[in-house]
Formats: C-alpha cells, sequence, structure tokens
C-alpha cells in the first residue's frame, strides 16, 4: 500500500523530508471582513530518517464552489509549526529585507549550512543598522553607532561584535568551520537584538500610551 508523505523540514535530521502522514485536520471558514474563504490544515507526519513526530501547516488555495473551483487545493508548501516553529517578531516596523535574510538563515541552519547562516545573520544585523541610523552603513561601523547613540547596550554590543566577526569570517574563502552549536547561539543573539531594538521598544511605547491614558491612581 502506498504511504502518504508531504515534504517538511526535519529539525532532528537538518534536512527536507518526506515524512509519513499520520493524520491532518482542516478548517474552512468564511471570513466576512474580506469577503473570501480562509483555510488552514494542520498535518502530523514522521520523519522517515529518526521517525520523530511532525507538525506542519499548510494553507488552502482553492475553495470548492468559490470562483469556480472544482475542488479544494492546499498549498505545496507546508511550514513546519512542531517542533520549534520558526521565529516571528510581532513589531511590523522590521524592514523586508532583514526578515528575510532571518529567514534564510534559519533555512540554512535547518540544512546544516552553518557558514551561510553566519553570513545571513551579517546581513539581517547591517539591515538593521541601516532602518534604525537611517543611512547606508557598514555593519562594523553601525554596530558602533548604535552604541554611541544608546540603542544598545554594552552586552548587546559585545554579541553584535561577535555576529560580525563571525559574519567576516563567513565573508572570505579561507577554511573554516563553524559547529552548529556555534550558529544555534547566534542565531539566539540575533533574535534578541531585533526584539531588543524593535519588538520591546513597540511594547514599551504601547504600554506607556495606555500609562499615560490611565486616571492617575494612588
Ligand atoms: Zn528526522
Amino acid at each position: 500500500m502506498d504511504q502518504q508523505t508531504f515534504i517538511i523540514d526535519c529539525p532532528f535530521c537538518k534536512a527536507k523530508v518526506a515524512a509519513f502522514e499520520r493524520g491532518s485536520g482542516t478548517y474552512t471558514y468564511w471570513d466576512e471582513e474580506i469577503g473570501e474563504p480562509i483555510g488552514t490544515m494542520l498535518i502530523i507526519g514522521s520523519c522517515p530518517n529518526c521517525r520523530e513526530l511532525l507538525v506542519g501547516r499548510a494553507y488552502q488555495t482553492e475553495f470548492e464552489g468559490f470562483q469556480g473551483a472544482e475542488k479544494d487545493e492546499w498549498s505545496r508548501r507546508i511550514d513546519r509549526v512542531y517542533p520549534t516553529p520558526q521565529k516571528t517578531f510581532r513589531s511590523q516596523r522590521i524592514p523586508e529585507s532583514a526578515l528575510e535574510s532571518l529567514s534564510e538563515a534559519d533555512r540554512s541552519l535547518q540544512a546544516g549550512a552553518n557558514i551561510a547562516a553566519c553570513a545571513m545573520f551579517g546581513r539581517a544585523l547591517e539591515a538593521l543598522c541601516r532602518d534604525v541610523l537611517g543611512t547606508k552603513i557598514m555593519l562594523g561601523q553601525g554596530v558602533s553607532m548604535l552604541k554611541d547613540k544608546g540603542f544598545i547596550d554594552e552586552r548587546i554590543y559585545d554579541w553584535s561584535q561577535q555576529l560580525r566577526a563571525f559574519r567576516n569570517l563567513a565573508a572570505h574563502p579561507d577554511a573554516i568551520t563553524v559547529s552548529m552549536e556555534d550558529a544555534e547561539d547566534l542565531q539566539s543573539f540575533v533574535y534578541a537584538i531585533f526584539e531588543y531594538i524593535y519588538d520591546l521598544t513597540d511594547r514599551y511605547e504601547e504600554f506607556k500610551a495606555r500609562m499615560a491614558k490611565k486616571p492617575a491612581s494612588k
């Protein structure tokens, strides 16, 4: 008997695998606001190599009976939601180019391409510098300016220097290796910097605005 499979990133095998489907659920509803149907599918499977369970999410692209569609269709791309879904940020201010670099770094890490991931971390951080400082600036100078202008403190500055050092290694054709452990640490640092500069800053501004509206209490 043929077993149904779907393609998903296995974080344990660091590879795209054809997972064996074990079950799925769908939810389709009519969105009043946009006047269109929306559909989501969660699909659970097991990795053919390590046998770990993996859960992915697909989106409905065609709806039977809607705009002439003959049957329901689902996106071919399946995003992993379990385990360790891709990092998402709350802030809407993060430049698209930075988000793309972070996402590409994550895909590189999942495929075990650690040097490529380091190059992308640097690219993301450089985009952050340019966005925050409002000028086309190189990574090294950008990070120093972020510190001088008080956007980041000493500790985050140190993390940025590590990211810059690895980015510099990654950018040159010398024989180097970057361990998975180091690359994952650097990923945590770059995420923390983005959260600090964007997510937490937005959140604090919203918090302050709420506090300002409240009647003074003792
Ligand atoms: Zn696996």
